[in-house]
């Protein structure tokens, strides 16, 4: 058992190995991740981010992706087994994208293309690669909450409905910030029969989205929101999309994580802005701007504890290790599939 150094001593000694790797390696980092760890990051980014820095790297052998296990997922995909991707914590997962599995979802795509013709499906990248293989599989797509009107709009102009998954609050948003009704969107609840829909509820659907949600951004509440508008006059709320629309519709804006921070980047010396996402990335967003006299404060705090099971100790591990454990490693078949609907979502642009 290697005998790990103190964290104020693992940053150095992570340093060293990066230098002997050169450019052979590269590190991934999420915006979620604690800033210790992103400042070994050769790329910080968010999903759609990271995996176009994937599936660019074609200089590195391997691939360390500071994240959770859907987007190391996607990079050893985009990689087409190329480069070898490891994560520093392997059971860092989602609790998102496992509210949906294979078999849910092949049972939900079979009650819904029996409900209604003309659908394809579009998966959020957070979820398995089982699923985005199925989405390859099927004609569709996955998305990002960066690209997911687009996605959304590539379906619509092949005269198709929209059968989203796993998360019901991007689904719900993003079908709103393309101007259709609350009534054109379904929810499919996998726990009821035929995901609680019939063919007359179907009729004017658009888009079908599945019930599942990511806790992390489940926290901000209406009545937060009234506190802020009563005691900061003139303060800005943004929130993710993966917000519930009630909330979506109360705050000033809502975007992805590279629109939120280009949000707060254009906000005036002298404003508030109160920002409803995970907590890592806001509490950076408010170091980073506090010198230009922003001050950028946690609509609530939220962390996302899968992502914060990355530190510099696992880090430093896998650099000196690489145990096989530590690989993520898609199987050939689901990996064809899933690059199918990874590669039509970059190619959206
Ligand atoms: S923040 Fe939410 S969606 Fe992102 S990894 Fe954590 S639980 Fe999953």
């Amino acid at each position: 058992m290697t005998n790990i150094p103190v964290p104020e001593d693992c940053g150095a000694a992570i340093d060293t190995i990066r230098m002997e790797w050169g450019g052979r390696l590269l590190i991934l980092g999420h915006h979620y991740q604690d800033s210790e760890i992103l400042r070994h990051a050769d790329l910080i980014g968010d999903s759609l981010e990271l995996a176009r820095g994937a599936a660019r790297a074609t200089a590195a052998e391997r691939i360390v992706f500071c994240g959770v296990r859907f987007m190391a997922e996607s990079a050893d995909i985009l990689s087409h087994g190329q480069r070898a991707v490891y994560m520093p914590a392997v059971n860092a997962g989602c609790p998102m994208a496992d509210m949906a599995d294979i078999t849910q979802v092949e049972r939900a795509w079979r009650a819904v293309t029996g409900l209604a013709p003309d659908w394809l499906p579009v998966a959020y990248v957070n979820s398995s690669a089982e699923i985005k293989a199925f989405c390859g599989r099927q004609g569709g797509l996955t998305c990002t909450s960066s690209n997911a009107a687009k996605a959304f709009e590539w379906v619509f102009n092949q005269q198709k409905r929209v059968f989203f998954l796993p998360d019901e609050h991007l689904g719900a948003n993003t079908a709103h910030d393309l101007g259709l009704s609350d009534t054109a969107v379904r929810i499919y609840d996998p726990r009821a029969w035929d995901g609680g829909l019939n063919a007359e509820s179907m009729k004017d659907a658009r888009v079908v989205a599945w019930k599942g949600f990511c806790p992390i951004h489940m926290v901000f509440s209406p009545i937060r929101i009234r506190e802020i508008r009563r005691r900061w006059a003139g303060a800005k709320i943004i929130v993710h999309p993966e917000t519930p629309k009630e909330i979506v519709r109360l705050a000033d804006a809502h975007g992805s994580t590279a629109q939120i921070i280009r949000y707060v980047a254009a906000q005036p010396r002298g404003a508030t802005v109160f920002v409803g996402t995970e907590a890592h990335l806001v509490r950076r967003l408010a170091d980073e701007h506090q010198a230009r006299g922003v001050n950028v404060q946690m609509l609530t705090p939220s962390f996302c504890p899968n992502m914060a099971k990355t530190n510099l100790r696992n880090l430093l591990a896998l650099l000196r290790e690489w145990p096989d454990a530590a690989r993520v490693k898609v199987p050939a078949a689901t990996a064809a599939d899933a690059r199918t609907a990874l590669e039509r979502m970059l190619a959206l642009g």
